[in-house]
């Protein structure tokens, strides 16, 4: 029996643990200094980390409230299901966007239609870590005076028109969970270069709890149960035990707290090395779009000229949707964990007040029904790749 890939992972090593244990000891102020390191790395003046991605989001809507009594809130109805919390926790009023079938990211002409004098703020997501056409999203939101919030929760590393998304908006955020590009077991950061909105958001989350001693211990202990779960004997060995950690599609609710200093040391370790894991991640992704480019029955992403994505994973349409399941269960068969992230579209998740009766939002169906997800982390090999090229190779011969 071989070992199993898993869908998610970031090469977390024994003296990046041990650096993050020592400093907390140390009581260094690892948190700020992690800070100190984003301005740099993002090249924003004010960084701002949390506890999530999701925490990031609220903190950033609570802020945006202070300059608007505006109260929608504009998101594409294919991405996070979790991104309705903290609208509804605020008050605010979630409206969704089709997504397009060609970029599997915002409609961009869709967006402008939908953009109102009501809208406080458009939240583009560079979904599968590839960038989305901000510029023009930037130009019709400024139209309408409207803020725009860059999600790049799972898209860190990737480049638009040589800047890194979640620098493109007014303000942006990122997420350190699991799933995502690099991740500290969990975790987020929120970046803007605007002074009066980093004001309100610096005391937004002051207002934030600090984790108690025992979440904090908790926290070490899964620290430590990541950092294993990555390595493929350790995954495939414990896997029914690590599946009772995973990261459910939807959490009922959310819980704001600031981030730990462990994380901190931790992705000070890590982030030594983001360059080379961002770069594995556009390599694999590309790979995987050279060898199944042109097949008939597949539909690749397009990819916006001059961005390089950061895959977070590799998104396919498969088009006959009872080929899909079939698909995934041989890719996962050949051990590596294929996903099909996010089975339903937002409005099939929550119910937001739309007619379902005709399907308002028919392509983040489309893509909630026919994406396949390939893992494109730095654990997957040249021959892992190989394994999955050889699957569709069965199902879906090359054309010449
Ligand atoms: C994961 C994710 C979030 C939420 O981040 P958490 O840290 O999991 O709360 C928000 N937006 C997008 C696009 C995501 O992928």
């Amino acid at each position: 029996m071989g070992w199993i890939i898993p869908s998610a992972g970031t090469p977390i090593l024994f003296q990046d643990l041990v650096q993050a244990f020592l400093a907390v000891l140390d009581g260094s102020r690892a948190v700020q200094k992690f800070e100190t390191f984003f301005q740099e790395y993002l090249g924003q003046r004010y960084c701002f980390l949390v506890n999530s991605g999701t925490t990031a989001f609220y903190v950033i809507l609570k802020a945006l409230k202070r300059f608007s009594n505006r109260g929608d809130v504009l998101l594409p109805a294919y991405t996070a299901p979790s991104l309705i919390l903290p609208i509804n926790a605020t008050g605010l009023k979630p409206r969704l966007v089709d997504v397009s079938l060609e970029t599997f990211n915002l409609d961009v002409e869709k967006t402008g239609l939908l953009l109102s004098w009501e809208t406080l703020c458009l939240l583009p997501v560079h979904m599968f870590g590839m960038p989305c056409a901000m510029d023009e999203l930037v130009d019709v939101s400024k139209n309408e005076g409207a803020f725009v919030v860059d999600d790049a929760a799972s898209s860190m590393g990737a480049v638009l028109n040589g800047q890194l998304t979640g620098t493109l908006g007014n303000v942006g955020f990122y997420s350190f969970n699991r799933g995502k590009n690099l991740s500290t077991l969990s975790g987020g950061l929120i970046c803007t270069d605007d002074p009066e909105l980093a004001l309100a958001i610096e005391e937004e989350r002051e207002k934030l709890d600090a984790p108690n001693g025992l979440s904090k211990l908790g926290i070490a202990a899964k620290v430590i149960g990541l950092a294993l779960a990555v390595r493929p004997w350790f995954y495939t060995l414990f896997k029914p035990v690590i599946s009772g950690f995973k990261y459910t599609a939807l959490h009922p609710d959310f819980a704001a707290h600031q981030y730990t200093g462990l994380q901190a040391a931790l992705g000070l370790a890590i982030f030594q090395r983001a360059e080379q894991i961002f770069k594995v991640r556009t390599s694999n992704g590309l790979f995987l779009y050279r060898h199944l480019a042109g097949r008939k029955g597949l539909v690749l992403p397009k990819i916006l000229p001059r961005s390089k994505p950061a895959f977070n994973q590799f998104p396919i349409i498969i088009e006959d949707e009872q080929k899909r399941d079939l698909i995934l269960n041989e890719i996962v068969a050949s051990g590596v964990e294929a996903t099909v992230l996010y089975p339903y579209p937002i409005h099939e998740v929550y119910d937001l007040g739309y007619d379902l009766t005709e399907d308002p939002f028919p392509n983040a169906t489309y893509l909630s029904r026919h994406l396949l997800l390939i893992p494109t982390h730095p654990i997957m090999r040249r021959d892992d790749l190989e394994k999955v090229v050889q699957v569709f190779d069965q199902h879906f011969p090359k054309m010449n």
